[in-house]
């Protein structure tokens, strides 16, 4: 069956229904808060294990509300689901890869039966607004479906190759590595998560999985679906933690064969080198971006807008595909400048449960204060167009808001415009030439997501050429750098924004979980 986009919101909008997609995500609110405050085991070997130590879970959107209570799992919690990973390898792998396929394709029939119960966990996790939140999950059924599918469309990665001597017949076998580490972020808890998780086990892998802190219940939705999608026991092991402790065990363990980790650069360099310090191993890093957007003097200047707010402000700019600087021509900097301000003054701060927000809480006090600290910067070093404060207004006052922001005049080579900040702020800076633009997109150490608007033919030539990053957009009014769809534009960071140069939901992707071997047969007379 050809794999198609799951694109729930899209769906109900064509069929007229919107209102229902309404109704269902509120259900699901209501359904989902008689679950607040439960204690949630680890997942070891298919063994639900309570522990006594525990870490308290709390939502961004109202930090009153406790979502549960999670393992603070220890290193021997750790060491034990690495090895029933171990010990479950050798059954999974030989499993037919048409098997592996049915039991994937029955999780992703299971999640998007329970789409809406999964956004509204979701939008109390990590404060997304009901669209990214469904968005998040559609993602991860997304990737599923579109795994299967190319493991289908490459007949389990066997290919018969030619025969190097009349009497010899040969075929290349792509073959798992064994137990791999699945480490995530917290900003797309389902689709991150559940798609690097099916990319090792769909290609006979087994794993142990660490959700991040700030959302991990998902994380354990997904390893409950699996299970009812008919998951063998000890094929997905679940830990929950504090990262550097766990990662270190993940990391320093001589039985895990292979890490595939999605986080910041700074956790994922430190992690690489630790992690082949005694012998190479594969690890698929995906990290941070500093996304730019150049609107030229020919752009059509609202759609260009529209795009970059979206964009930068979009979940709060914590996206790592996120827009955090616009490179406009002189000669329209005024009027850009000016729609771009209008645009984001009327984005709506507030409760993601809303329908009408648009910017819902940061994720944790850390980036609440980052946030701070960064716009003092901001208005020190250069000039705060709009937002720069914290949102305490009536009920927000108990969850992490704040105002999107946009920072005009700061110097070449200030922090703001080189690091990744995670937050809503969006730098502008002007140019004349468009080489000029590009080289200074091009001086980044990330490489992740870029877009351009202009109506010259040449201009888009000259951008796509020479541009150093893996996802690129022309002219897109939808969103500027975020907003992939699987299956249709692939995910790949370039330089400082990811390991291998492969894209998540781009066809090469499962190839990073297997290694190959060429197998010869002689006729014998
Ligand atoms: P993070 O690096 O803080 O954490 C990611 C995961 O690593 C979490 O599960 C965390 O618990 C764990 N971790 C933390 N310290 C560790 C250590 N010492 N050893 C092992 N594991 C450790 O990132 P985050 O804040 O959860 O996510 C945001 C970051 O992820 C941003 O930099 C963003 O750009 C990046 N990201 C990249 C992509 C991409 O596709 N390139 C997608 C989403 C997010």
């Amino acid at each position: 069956m050809p794999f198609e986009n799951e694109h729930t919101l899209q769906k109900f909008i064509t069929s007229k229904e919107e209102e229902s997609f309404h109704d269902q995500y509120e259900q699901a609110i209501r359904d989902v808060k008689s679950d607040f405050g439960k204690q949630y085991p680890l997942i070891i070997g298919g063994t639900k294990i309570k522990t006594d130590s525990t870490f308290t879970h709390l939502s961004p959107i109202d930090t009153r509300i406790v979502l549960g209570y999670l393992p603070r799992s220890s290193v021997e919690d750790t060491r034990n689901a690495i090895n029933a990973a171990r010990d479950s390898f050798n059954r999974w792998r030989k499993q037919n890869y048409k098997k592996r396929i049915e039991i994937c394709r029955a999780g992703a029939n299971v999640l998007s039966r329970c789409k809406f119960e999964l956004a509204a966990w979701l939008s109390y996790e990590n404060g997304k607004n009901r669209y990214e939140a469904i968005g998040d999950v559609d993602e991860a059924i997304d990737f599923i479906r579109y795994y299967c599918e190319c493991m289908e469309t490459k007949e389990g990665y066997s290919t018969l190759t030619k025969s190097a001597y009349p009497a010899e017949a040969s075929r290349s076998v792509m073959k798992p590595y064994g137990v791999w580490g699945v480490i995530a972020p917290f900003n797309f808890p389902a689709a991150i998560l559940i798609g690097m998780s099916i990319g090792a086990l769909i290609t006979g892998n087994t794993i142990v999985l660490k959700p991040a802190s700030d959302a991990p219940i998902i994380g354990y939705k997904f390893a409950e679906v699996m299970e009812e999608a008919g998951l063998p026991n000890g094929v997905l092991s679940l830990i929950t933690g504090p990262g550097a402790q766990l990662g270190q065990e993940i990391i320093g363990n001589e039985h895990v064969a292979g890490i595939v980790f999605t986080g910041s650069k700074k956790v994922g360099y430190e992690m690489i080198r630790r992690f082949n310090k005694t012998k190479p191993r594969p690890i698929i890093a995906e990290l941070g971006g500093k996304n730019p957007a150049i609107v030229t003097e020919s752009a059509d200047l609202d759609e260009a807008v529209q795009g970059i707010s979206n964009a930068a402000f979009g979940y709060s700019g914590q996206k790592c595909s996120a827009c955090s600087k616009v490179y406009v021509q002189k000669i329209v900097k005024t009027e850009f400048v000016e729609k771009l301000v209008k645009r984001s003054k009327s984005l709506q701060v507030g409760n993601p449960l809303e329908p009408s927000t648009f910017v819902g809480p940061l994720i944790n006090v850390g980036a609440y204060k980052n946030y701070q600290r960064y716009t003092t910067l901001a208005s020190r070093d250069g000039k705060l167009l709009v937002g720069g404060r914290i949102n305490r207004s009536g009920d927000l006052k108990y969850g992490l808001f704040v105002e999107p922001t946009i920072v005009d005049g700061l110097p070449e080579g200030h922090r703001l415009l080189t690091d990744e900040l995670f937050v809503p702020i969006l730098c502008i800076i002007v140019y004349e030439t468009l080489e000029d633009a590009i080289r200074l997109c091009n001086s980044s150490v990330y490489g992740l997501t870029a877009a351009i608007y202009t109506k010259k033919k040449k201009e888009i030539e000259t951008f796509i050429e020479s541009i150093e990053s893996g996802v690129v957009y022309v002219n897109r009014a939808l969103s500027a750098t975020t907003g992939a769809m699987v299956g249709c534009q692939s995910f790949a960071g370039w330089k400082g924004s990811g390991t291998t140069g492969i894209g998540a939901g781009g066809s090469y992707y499962l190839t990073q979980f297997m290694q190959e071997q060429s197998q010869t047969f002689v006729s014998t007379k």
